[in-house]
């Protein structure tokens, strides 16, 4: 397997994409700052692999950063997007390919009623927190450490993800003005949560939460946290918003409210939800979605929303998810995975635990399970850029971070995953 290790087509790329983006790179996290070295380019997609430009092929435990749940190339999707691409590529006029992925949407998410598709996961928490001041009428927003909900100006304090990897949580540029209305608290805390709400309650709008984080690492929130976040909420009139845009339709058809029994005010989605196209959606009951405009009078729009190939890429994935459900697999997969990390770490000594919930999994270089951002802080990020580079090295695609979270697709194998075990244990013994 030496030759994945040997990448000159990719280096090239890398220096000739760094004269034209600022870092080479459209995502600050694709240019692997937090683990060294160069990013690897990519010329193509197909099931659980990548393949890179120098013809490498890896085993993908990213899927886009979340989207690709049923494999890349899925022959359903390519299908639907064929169809589409026939037919033009926007029309900026209503389309019955936006009723279908929009009725699929409510039919899943439990909480949503009425839903509006947006362009990413950023437009969707930005609309989300907009929806919420207007149907409020206040204007403090509550977030906590280490979650990420997009580069939105209001949110990007305390942010987890690429934010944190790369040392600038508080973005320069982010005024004070936009990041006075923000409370942050750690995850997790719901005594924290309890006191801020003591303090302001009548001026918070709304509170924005993943409710599993995983651009920390994978972490699990408990069920005193999950009361909290509903009962103070409630009892204080601020709407509390399920940021799902990764964990909805990874963690169950229903996303992570229905797997948890959460029931937020409003919803935000995106990654899986666009099967691979760009799509963010938000919702939540008719009465509060009805405060967008044309119905009611907060303002939010977009040239390219309902796009028709992201509607009919989004439509295919969310029908084949509902009707041939890969949750059991992806369950049985995941939880594979987790015993050999587990047994891996055993036998090599390394200090490390693994966090999981169904396909979302994080191996952490730590000696304490992570359940915030102080916890979160105490990993230590050198050996996981050596256990990164080690594992690419034999053709496993992880995230380039210790605050991300890694995902399995449908297209994963049990003997895949023994490949991915047996390879985490050479490389941990290595450390
Ligand atoms: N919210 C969460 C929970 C996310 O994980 C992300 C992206 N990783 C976003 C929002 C932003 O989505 P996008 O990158 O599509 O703007």
């Amino acid at each position: 397997m030496s030759s994945v290790a040997d990448r000159p087509l990719s280096s090239q790329a890398f220096e000739r994409a760094k004269q034209l983006m600022p870092g080479g790179v459209n995502s600050p996290a694709r240019a692997f700052g937090a683990v060294g070295g160069e990013p690897i380019f990519i010329e193509q997609a197909e099931g659980a692999y990548l393949i890179d430009v120098d013809g490498n092929r890896y085993l993908d435990y990213i899927g886009s950063w979340g989207p690709m749940i049923l494999g890349h190339a899925y022959p359903p999707v390519i299908e639907a997007l064929q169809h589409s691409i026939a037919r033009g590529t926007s029309y900026g006029a209503p389309t019955p390919g936006e009723n279908e992925l929009a009725e699929l949407i409510i039919e899943l998410v439990p909480s949503v009623d009425k839903v509006r598709l947006v362009n990413s996961g950023t437009e969707a928490t930005m609309s989300a927190i907009r929806l919420a001041r207007g149907a409020t009428g206040r204007d403090k927003i509550l977030k906590f450490a280490g979650n990420y909900h997009g580069h939105v100006d209001s949110l990007l304090v305390a942010a987890g993800s690429a934010a944190a990897t790369l040392a600038v949580p508080n973005s320069p540029g982010v005024t004070s003005g936009a990041s006075t209305d923000t409370i942050v608290l750690e995850y997790n805390d719901a005594e924290a949560l309890a006191a801020a709400f003591a303090q302001h309650g009548s001026e918070i709008a709304g509170v924005i939460f993943e409710p599993v984080c995983g651009n920390m690492g994978v972490v699990i929130p408990t069920t005193e946290f999950l009361t909290a976040l509903r009962s103070l909420t409630r009892e204080h009139g601020a709407l509390l918003i399920c940021d799902e845009v990764m964990t909805g339709f990874r963690l169950s058809p229903g996303g992570a409210q229905q797997l948890l029994g959460i029931e937020p005010d409003i919803t935000t989605l995106g990654k899986i939800v666009g099967g691979g196209l760009p799509v963010g959606a938000y919702g939540g009951s008719a009465e509060i979605m009805g405060h967008i405009l044309p119905e009611g009078k907060v303002f939010q729009a977009g040239t390219l929303s309902g796009n028709p190939l992201a509607t009919a890429a989004g439509s295919t994935t969310l029908r084949t998810l509902r009707d041939n459900p890969p949750y059991e697999r992806l369950e049985a997969l995941t939880a594979q995975l987790e015993a050999g990390l587990n047994e891996a770490i055993q036998s090599t000594g390394v200090t490390a635990n693994v966090a999981r919930i169904g396909s979302m999994i994080t191996l952490f270089f730590s000696e304490q399970p992570i359940t915030d951002w102080s916890t979160a802080a105490t990993c230590d990020i050198k050996r996981f850029a050596q256990y990164f580079w080690g594992m690419m090295d034999r053709g496993f695609y992880l995230p380039c971070s210790q605050y991300e979270a890694m995902f399995v697709s449908a297209a994963h194998t049990p003997e895949e995953i023994d490949a991915t075990i047996t390879a985490a244990r050479e490389v941990l013994a290595t450390l």
